[in-house]
């Protein structure tokens, strides 16, 4: 019974020593590059942001790492959300959830746009068409002025399919376009590093660390419970299994943003 309680106690300590490191930044800090390349707006030092998820709750859920970072440095972030989550029922439940958190995540709302199209339903077996989702996103990039877009990668976390269409329809746009825009893409990762907590935020550093040419950042959330406040707007969603999946995924405290390569 000796060991159990050591090993027990050793994940408590380095819980909290990671969740020290994110809030003081003892140190190794947040690393996001990829906001200081010239090769974006010309060198402006603010960026404009586009933030492309599926479902209200993505972007509290898996980006708020990135959120709060981008946020708390004046940088333009806009959220463009492609669905209402209708799977339910509720999907205008759950657009007004999505501007509730993105008030709390200083998001004004008129930077938020949910779209609500009848081929780009929520869904597991609904297929989004690349070509609609490429022409949404490029009417936003070319309204907002946006440099830069984070979204999804090929798995979408969870390998739900709306997600990796979401990375499709980015994926295609910038193949396809003369547009100045960079995608950069979240970086799954697999079932022991996602439910391991604050605790990866030490292998994702490491991993980003080892990536000499600037195409992967990792990017601490500097305030957690930030996040977890407001995960709790979404209040059509904030049940039990959510509440662990936020206070457990590693995606509430590190995401690693690698470029996505067309
Ligand atoms: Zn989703």
């Amino acid at each position: 019974m000796v060991w159990p309680a050591i090993i027990i106690g050793l994940l408590i300590l380095i819980w909290a020593v990671s969740l020290g490191k994110m809030h003081f930044g003892l140190g190794l800090n947040s690393k996001a590059g990829f906001l200081n390349d010239d090769r974006t707006a010309g060198g402006h030092s603010k960026k404009n942001v586009l933030l492309v998820v599926a479902h209200p709750d993505d972007e509290t859920m898996f980006f708020s790492p990135a959120i709060n970072y981008l946020t708390s440095r004046a940088h333009n972030l806009h959220i463009l959300c492609l669905s209402t989550g209708n799977a339910d029922g509720i999907g205008n439940v759950r657009k007004e959830e999505l501007y509730l958190a993105a008030a709390v995540l200083k998001i004004p709302c008129q930077h938020v746009k949910v779209v609500d199209h009848p081929d780009l339903q929520d869904g597991f077996g609904k297929v989004w068409t690349t070509d609609l989702l490429v022409a949404i996103i490029e009417q936003e990039i070319h309204s907002k002025a946006i440099d830069l877009i984070i979204t999804f990668d090929n798995y979408g976390v969870s390998g739900h399919c709306n997600h990796c269409d979401v990375q499709r329809g980015v994926r295609k746009l910038l193949q396809n376009t003369s547009l100045q825009v960079e995608a950069w893409e979240l970086v799954s990762t697999n079932i022991m590093r996602k439910y391991s907590g604050p605790l990866d935020i030490w292998l994702s550093m490491l991993l980003a660390g080892r990536c000499v040419d600037g195409q992967m950042h990792c990017v601490l959330n500097e305030s957690p419970y930030k996040s977890y406040q407001a995960m709790a707007q979404h209040k059509s969603q904030w049940i039990w299994f959510r509440k662990l999946f936020v206070s457990f995924s590693s995606y509430t405290y590190v995401n690693t943003l690698k470029r996505m390569k067309i």
